[in-house]
């Protein structure tokens, strides 16, 4: 599969936790970046090339009036091939959507919507700077389920600063009851540069402990599974057949093509990054300049462990035989002893040919995958 992604990177302010390519207050760089994103998309070389997912983010890409992010569609139906069953998904923040724009959008072909809820609670929204109350995100819900959206996705954030368990309890139980297709629960990253990085460093977020935050990962596996959802991925539970179509396509390495400022895209085994500011985004697209900032030829065991480290996200695991056919190479031979390792340390587990990580190993993804890159 191949996937097409599209950065929107306005926002209405910026959220204390938000390292995302995302800005406030460049309301006057809307107009201008819809050009850009015009002119990059006609300039793309990729031109008739076959896509089966299509993905907004952001940013806020429902910052947008909905006959923009129709028009962005349209384009890039003109210049692709669009499976006829492609999963189209917006992003979408409770509070910056209305009945009128949703329904543009699913006229439009928009089949799938990411709500970035957070939590229900008041004061935990607060602290997060989001913008929209916990009633917005029930609001938002039925006004999608009006317009005709039949796959929608909350994003849940938790180990918030000062939430207990119990407060992480609600937040799931309120997300269950709207009976979204897809929920994505993932834990607190501090990032650098982003105000609670700074307010941590200083000793003024209080997090919840490693204990609480593991017990919190154990309650969503929990009532996500009570609820009818099985657990596809670390962080992201789905009803039968709702799945997230152009997520799997990053965890399986598949090819994608980014479109935006700071977008990624991953073609033939080359990444490359778009320049991030939007200001020099839209000179450059405008311009028909290169608008790429940085690149990578993804080829060898570099490629395996790539393929590795995504693929184990996922709770289907990764099969050696097919990786080894896919790229080339003595996968089994080289990995042998890590792989014995990982499973002695109660991290990994192995059925037939394939690899997956154990119930333990789902919270020591990033050690199971640095043991992957160690040369
Ligand atoms: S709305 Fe999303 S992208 Fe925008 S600042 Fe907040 S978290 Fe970042």
């Amino acid at each position: 599969m191949q996937g097409v992604y599209v950065h929107i990177p306005f926002c209405h302010r910026k959220c204390g936790y938000c390292d995302f390519n995302s800005y406030a207050g460049l309301d006057a760089l809307v107009e201008p970046f819809l050009s850009a994103l015009i002119a990059e998309i006609e300039q793309s070389p990729y031109a008739g090339e076959r896509f089966e997912t299509i993905f907004f983010g952001g940013g806020t890409p429902t910052y947008l009036p909905g006959d923009a992010l129709a028009q962005i569609l349209e384009r890039l139906a003109r210049r692709f091939v669009i499976a006829s069953d492609a999963e189209i998904t917006c992003e979408a923040n409770p509070g910056s959507v209305s009945l009128a724009q949703l329904q543009t959008m699913r006229r439009a072909g928009f089949n799938r919507l990411s709500f970035g809820v957070q939590s229900f609670d008041a004061d935990e929204l607060q602290r997060m700077d989001r913008m929209h109350t916990p009633d917005d995100v029930a609001q938002g819900v039925e006004w999608a389920r009006a317009a005709g959206f039949d796959n929608l996705n909350l994003d849940l954030i938790f180990a918030l600063p000062r939430q207990t368990l119990e407060r992480w309890e609600t937040n799931l139980q309120r997300a269950i009851a709207l009976q979204p297709e897809h929920l994505s629960l993932y834990a607190l990253m501090l990032e650098p540069n982003t105000r609670f990085y700074h307010l941590y460093q200083k000793g003024k977020l209080r997090l919840p402990d490693d204990e609480t935050q593991v017990a919190m990962y154990r309650l969503a596996q929990q009532l996500t599974a009570q609820a009818g959802y099985q657990q596809y991925e670390i962080s992201n539970y789905a009803r039968a057949g709702y799945q997230c179509r152009h997520n799997l396509i990053y965890w399986r390495n598949e090819p994608y093509l980014g479109f935006g400022p700071g977008a990624v895209s991953y073609m033939g085994g080359k990444r490359w990054t778009n320049i991030k500011h939007p200001r020099e985004y839209i000179r450059r697209a405008l311009a028909g300049e290169p608008l790429e900032l940085e690149w990578e030829q993804l080829t060898g065991w570099d490629a395996v462990a790539e393929t590795l480290m995504l693929g184990l996200r996922l709770r289907e695991g990764v099969d050696l035989t097919a990786l080894e056919n896919r790229y080339g190479m003595p996968v089994r031979e080289r990995y042998a002893s890590t792989m014995t390792q990982l499973a002695r340390r109660g991290w990994l587990e192995r059925t037939g040919e394939t690899i997956r990580l154990t119930q333990e190993g789902l919270l020591w993804h990033s050690e199971v995958a640095l043991a992957f890159f160690e040369k």
